[in-house]
């Protein structure tokens, strides 16, 4: 009886995610997108796009798009943010943040550690913008998961104002950050304008 259930809940939830997941046409994720992120919200980890490839240096530094309401409606956004988590968390190559092209997505979203939050947590900022960055700016230690086996110093503002996207409510949302978190941000929405942090440093 309880196998059976059990077996009943699987298949069921397998039937809702494949009629979510071929419900496609009002998405602006891309075929390739699409075929990364995948329809498995058990699949982890995601292949890092590294400096170490051309074909993957070209999408690094290509300028990623807003994200649609419809697709942070969607099953691919709830999967492509478990596996971007899964990816920055990866205890054998750990970071503290992470943008969506760093696993070949072209699209506004990162993920921040907020080590400025009790607890620490990871949270996702879907079309994220830097609207105000503080005049004030000091040098500090910055790497990449797409730089593997590098570090440099990059001069960076001391406070940020951030806005993006509430994906509950659907309204922007603005915050003001400070520290290494603001450094973080910096840090990962410049992955969107498809900056690295080694090309910041000669801007
Ligand atoms: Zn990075």
């Amino acid at each position: 009886m309880n196998k059976l259930s059990q077996i009943g809940i699987t298949a069921g939830a397998l039937i809702m995610m494949a009629s979510a997941g071929s419900c496609t046409k009002n998405l602006t994720f891309n075929d390739s997108e699409l075929k990364i992120i995948g329809t498995d919200s058990t699949a982890g980890i995601m292949p890092l796009l590294t400096v170490d490839d051309p074909a993957d240096t070209a999408l690094l530094n290509s300028v990623s798009s807003d994200l649609s309401a419809e697709d942070m409606k969607s099953s691919y956004y709830d999967i492509l943010k478990l596996r971007m988590l899964a990816t920055v968390r990866d205890s054998t190559n750990e970071g503290v943040g992470i943008a969506a092209p760093q696993v070949g997505i072209t699209k506004r979203l990162v993920a921040v550690q907020r080590l400025d939050k009790a607890g620490e947590p990871f949270e996702f900022y879907p079309n994220i913008r830097l609207v105000n960055l503080s005049v004030e700016k000091a040098w500090g230690w910055e790497g990449c998961l797409s730089v593997p086996g590098k570090r440099d110093t990059v001069l960076r503002s001391k406070s940020v104002v951030i806005s993006y996207i509430d994906e509950k409510e659907m309204v922007e949302k603005r915050d003001t950050v400070e520290g290494f978190t603001a450094v973080i941000f910096q840090h990962e929405v410049d992955h969107l304008e498809g900056i690295l942090y080694t090309e910041r440093k000669r801007l």
